[in-house]
C-alpha cells in the first residue's frame, strides 16, 4: 500500500527532469530498496503456514507510583520500559513507547504457571498512579484509578488481547507475577471491572459462600493454601510455614480478589476463592 504513490512520483517528475537513463536507474534502485532485497537476501511470501500464533502470552498491569511527566522521563530514559503509558490526563491519553514486536522491560523477575521471565513473552501496561503510601500504622494508602482511565484501560486491553488472543487468566498484575517485590497494581485496582467486562476470570459468588461455609472454623494447613496458590500461577514456597514470601502471595491474591482485606493471613473466604478459582471449567 506504500508502495504506489512513491512510485508513482518516481515514474513521473524525476524522469522527465534527470532523463530516461537517470530515472530508470534510481527507478529500480528504489525498486530494489522498497522489496527490501538491496542488500539481504529475497524472501517470498507466497505460502503462509498455519501453524503459528502470537509470543505475546501474557497482558501485565502495573502502575507508575509516578506523576505523569517523572513517568515518561524514567520510561523513556532509563532501563525499565513498558509497551503502553496510560496517562491520567483528561481525557486519558494512550502512550505507546515500545512496539508490540519488540521486548519491553517491565516485569523483571517474574513467574506465571510454569512460565518465567515474563518481558520476553508479555505486552506491559503502565498506569499513572500515584500507587501506595505506607501508614504509620503499618498499612497502605493507595490512589484510587478515575474511571475515565479504567475506561480507557478496557479499550486497550481488549484491543490488545484480541489481536494477540491473549487467555483471561493471562492479564495478570505485576503483583501477581513478583509478589515477593511487587504490589502494584494495588489493592484500587478494580480487576472485578476486568472481569464484568469478559476479560478475566473471577470466582462465582453464590460458589464462594458456600465453600466459604465449609471451611469456616476448619481453614486448611498452610501447606494446602501454598499448593492451591502454586496450582493457581503463583510461585510460593510448598514447605509448609507461614513465612514471610508465603504471606505475601497470599496478600497478592487476596489484593486481587478480596481488597477489603489482604493481611497475607490463611482464612475461609481466601480458600474459598482459591478452591473456586482453581475448580475446573464446568461443560
Ligand atoms: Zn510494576
Amino acid at each position: 500500500m506504500h508502495f504506489s504513490p512513491s512510485l508513482r512520483f518516481l515514474h513521473g517528475h524525476p524522469s522527465r527532469r534527470l532523463g530516461a537513463r537517470a530515472g530508470l536507474g534510481l527507478l529500480l534502485a528504489a525498486l530494489a530498496l522498497l522489496a527490501g532485497c538491496a542488500f539481504g537476501p529475497v524472501i517470498d511470501t507466497r505460502y503462509s503456514a498455519q501453524g503459528q500464533d502470537s509470543r505475546v502470552l501474557f497482558l501485565i498491569l502495573h502502575y507508575t507510583d509516578e506523576n505523569l511527566e517523572d513517568s515518561i522521563r524514567i520510561l523513556t530514559r532509563q532501563q525499565v520500559s513498558s509497551h503502553y503509558l496510560l496517562s491520567d490526563e483528561t481525557p486519558p491519553r494512550i502512550y505507546r513507547l515500545v512496539d508490540e514486536s519488540r521486548r519491553a522491560w517491565h516485569a523483571g523477575d517474574s513467574f506465571w504457571k510454569g512460565h518465567a521471565n515474563l518481558n520476553a513473552s508479555s505486552i506491559g501496561i503502565e498506569i499513572v498512579n500515584a500507587g501506595g503510601k505506607r501508614q504509620p500504622d503499618g498499612g497502605i494508602a493507595f490512589a484510587p484509578y478515575p474511571p475515565a482511565q479504567i475506561d480507557e484501560l478496557v479499550k486497550l486491553v481488549k484491543d490488545i488481547v484480541a489481536r494477540h488472543q491473549i487467555q483471561p487468566s493471562r492479564i495478570l498484575g505485576h503483583s501477581d507475577i513478583a509478589p515477593q517485590r511487587k504490589i502494584d497494581p494495588g489493592a484500587l485496582f478494580p480487576w472485578k471491572r476486568l472481569a464484568d467486562e469478559g476479560l478475566i476470570p473471577w470466582p462465582d459468588a453464590a460458589q464462594v459462600a458456600k465453600a466459604r461455609a465449609g471451611f469456616e472454623g476448619r481453614v486448611p494447613p498452610v501447606a494446602w493454601f501454598q499448593k492451591a496458590l502454586a496450582q493457581h500461577g503463583f510461585r510460593v514456597p510448598t514447605d509448609g510455614v507461614l513465612d514471610e514470601p508465603t504471606r505475601r502471595v497470599i496478600a497478592a491474591f487476596q489484593m486481587k480478589y478480596r481488597p477489603a482485606r489482604y493481611d497475607g493471613q490463611p482464612d475461609a473466604e481466601t480458600a474459598a476463592l482459591l478452591e473456586v478459582l482453581n475448580a475446573p471449567a464446568r461443560p
